[in-house]
């Protein structure tokens, strides 16, 4: 009998744990997939986001860089 109270605790700790950690990652992912659209820097290669400030449209593709050094360099190499 003192088991199965030890394992029904056990089972509501471990349900209890889940649903916070299940909370916490989706509110995450939800907060990711609004800025996490990651473009890389064909300079440096550094991943940035989509809404960074720098960014260049080449050949009707847009390019992001993660600095303005970086959109610097790109078009001096485009000369
Ligand atoms: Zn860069």
């Amino acid at each position: 009998m003192k088991y199965l109270i030890l394992l029904a605790l056990l089972l509501l700790v471990g349900r209890y744990l889940y649903k916070r950690l299940g909370g916490k990652k989706r509110g995450q992912m939800s907060r990711q997939s609004r800025t996490e659209v990651l473009k890389q820097d064909p300079v440096c290669g550094a991943y940035v986001p989509e809404d960074e400030e720098f960014c260049l449209r080449s050949q009707g593709e847009l390019l992001y860089f993660c600095s303005k050094d970086c959109m610097r360099k790109y078009k001096e190499l485009k000369r």
